[in-house]
């Protein structure tokens, strides 16, 4: 099956494709993300990851009549009161040209400097429309804020978070394929991947 991927983010297409071809072999169905037809603006003006989502897919839903899927996702900083958040990808200025620098100076600025006080979590709600009907699926990374920035691997916040199952790594570290098995992203798709062979 064919879903449209609402996002303009390449890598995030490259990145679904590869957990597809995973899953595709533990869970025997196929799914290949094609990106989307135009280059459009996608809104996204909703109060939770779950409204995002579902709204990105409706969008896409509407304009080309075609099964489609969409993601919103996050992270969120305990020390922050789980700031970014849904705005994480607003969450540059332009006083700080790199929002993984303000991550870290705010967590300076706080002396949130011991592991504990630096947990975070990525999370991913993940939307598709299939024949009409609207399912939804969340994944949850747990994890911490790095001291400084490691890796150049993945996308996003990607060099300053490191996911608890991989203590001493931070995600950009991580090859994509293990990057892909404890992601938020990877685990929501696991959950779509689960019910659709249940359905089957
Ligand atoms: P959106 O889901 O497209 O609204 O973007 C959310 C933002 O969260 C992205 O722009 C990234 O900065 C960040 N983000 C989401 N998923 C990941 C990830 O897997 N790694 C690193 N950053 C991510």
């Amino acid at each position: 099956m064919e879903l449209i991927f609402a996002t303009g983010n390449a890598g995030k297409v490259r990145e679904a494709q590869q957990i597809c071809d995973r899953l595709a072999k533990k869970w025997g169905i196929n799914l290949t993300i094609v990106p989307m037809p135009d280059k459009v603006d996608i809104p996204e003006t909703g109060d939770s990851y779950e409204e995002n989502a579902l709204q990105k897919a409706r969008f896409v839903w509407d304009k080309y009549h075609k099964n489609c899927i969409a993601d919103d996702s996050g992270m969120e900083v305990e020390a922050l009161d789980g700031a970014p958040g849904i705005y994480t990808a607003r969450y540059c200025d332009r006083d700080f040209a790199d929002g993984m620098d303000k991550l870290l100076y705010e967590l300076d600025r706080k002396q949130a400097l011991a592991p504990e006080q630096r947990k975070a979590t990525f999370e991913c709600c993940l939307t598709v429309i299939i024949d009409g009907t609207m399912l939804s699926f969340r994944g949850t990374c747990p994890g911490r804020i790095s001291l400084c920035k490691c890796g150049s691997a993945g996308f996003g916040f990607d060099p300053v978070f490191i996911p608890d199952a991989t203590p001493s790594l931070c995600m950009a570290e991580l090859p994509e394929e293990q990057k892909n098995l404890i992601s938020h992203r990877g685990l929501a798709f696991e959950k779509l991947f689960r019910y659709l062979a249940e359905e089957k």
